[in-house]
This record gives C-alpha cells, sequence and structure tokens, in this order.
C-alpha cells in the first residue's frame, strides 16, 4: 500500500469510532460570545445551541459527564488574550455565564479558563482522569479557536477526539470547513451529534 501523503484528508464519517470512557465538553457557551449585547458575539454559535442541548441531556441519562469549559479573565487586569481581543467574560459578570438554554445542572462540572485551551493551567486534564475519561466530545464556540486548541491539547494528552459538527461553529464556513477538515484528518474524529447518541 502507498504511503499515506500530508495532503491525504482523512475522513471518518462517525460510523467507526467507538466511544470508550466517554466526557461531554461544552466550550465557551457564554452570553459574551452567544447573545445580543454580548462583546464578542458570534451570532451563528446559537444555532448550535438545540444541538447540544440535546447532547448533554442525554449524556447526563447515560451517566456521562458533562463539563463546562469557560473563558473566564479577571476585571481590571490585564490578560495576554486581550492583545488580541477585546476585555471580554470578565469574571462575575453576566458575560461570563453559560447561557441559560445550557445552564449548567448540579451533576455538571465547570471549569474555568484563560486560554483558548480548556486544559492549558487548568485542573480539566485532572478532573478528566480522576472520571476515569478515555474520550473527549468536543462541542461549543467557536470551533477554529478554542474547540481547535482544546482538541490538539486533548490529543497531546492522550484522549481520544470527537467532534459533533453540528455541536460546533467557527466564525465563519471557511474556518468551520478547513479546521473540521484538520481535525478528522490530524486529531480525532468529526460526526454528528445523533451519531454519538447512538454510542453513549
Ligand atoms: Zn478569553
Amino acid at each position: 500500500m502507498a504511503e499515506k501523503g500530508f495532503a491525504e484528508h482523512f475522513v471518518d464519517d462517525g460510523k467507526n469510532f467507538t466511544l470508550e470512557k466517554p466526557a461531554v465538553l461544552v466550550v465557551d457557551m457564554l452570553n459574551d460570545f452567544c447573545k445580543e449585547g454580548g462583546c464578542m458575539v458570534l451570532q451563528e454559535g446559537l444555532e448550535a445551541v438545540a444541538p447540544i442541548a440535546n447532547l448533554i441531556d442525554q449524556a447526563r441519562t447515560h451517566g456521562v459527564p458533562v463539563i463546562y469549559i469557560n473563558d473566564c479573565h479577571r476585571p481590571g487586569k490585564y490578560d495576554k488574550e486581550f492583545d488580541k481581543r477585546t476585555p471580554h467574560c470578565i469574571d462575575g459578570t453576566w458575560g461570563a455565564q453559560v447561557i441559560d438554554e445550557l445552564a449548567p445542572q448540579e451533576s455538571d462540572y465547570c471549569i474555568k479558563k484563560r486560554r483558548f485551551s480548556g486544559f492549558f493551567q487548568t485542573d480539566l486534564d485532572l478532573v478528566l482522569r480522576e472520571l476515569g475519561v478515555q474520550t473527549v466530545v468536543v462541542t461549543g464556540v467557536v470551533t477554529n479557536i478554542c474547540v481547535r486548541s482544546t482538541c490538539h491539547d486533548a490529543f497531546f494528552l492522550g484522549y481520544k477526539v470527537v467532534v459533533p459538527r453540528d455541536c460546533v461553529r467557527a466564525t465563519g464556513p471557511r474556518e468551520q470547513d478547513s479546521t473540521l477538515w484538520d481535525i478528522e484528518t490530524q486529531y480525532g474524529s468529526v460526526t454528528t451529534s445523533d451519531m454519538v447518541i447512538q454510542k453513549f
């Protein structure tokens, strides 16, 4: 068999992946990113709300941990992210809260982050190891920034990565396609939330 080249697109249509010891990560579904009046709104983010709500509902029913990864920056303090972006998701403000439609429940975990990756300088990896998680199903916004960074680190740390494409939104169609192309080729599986739910 010929060696696969760098340019090859590895497609996993979701039929072949398995979900060993899964957890669902909900990345940055926060008012500042999703709701009118937020300071960095991605309108398309709201399109992902219904499929994420259904997915985490099914996860809870099946005893699959639901873990929110929430951007959270200190009020009045410098943050490296503000070199490139307007200050956002300030701790204690409405903008830093999870949108009402996806409000965390008692059994869920909430982890604050102040970089794009949910793993960077947080205890996400520790929580996942304590729970015995092997597969992370990554949802939320935005595909090409925080979702992507979280997928990269999950892969680097040895987790299996699954991204349901209906549960993530990017800054544009080019970024969505490009990022999901890279994830399914280099880091994990890209599929649909229906396919994930079937395997819970
Ligand atoms: Zn941020």
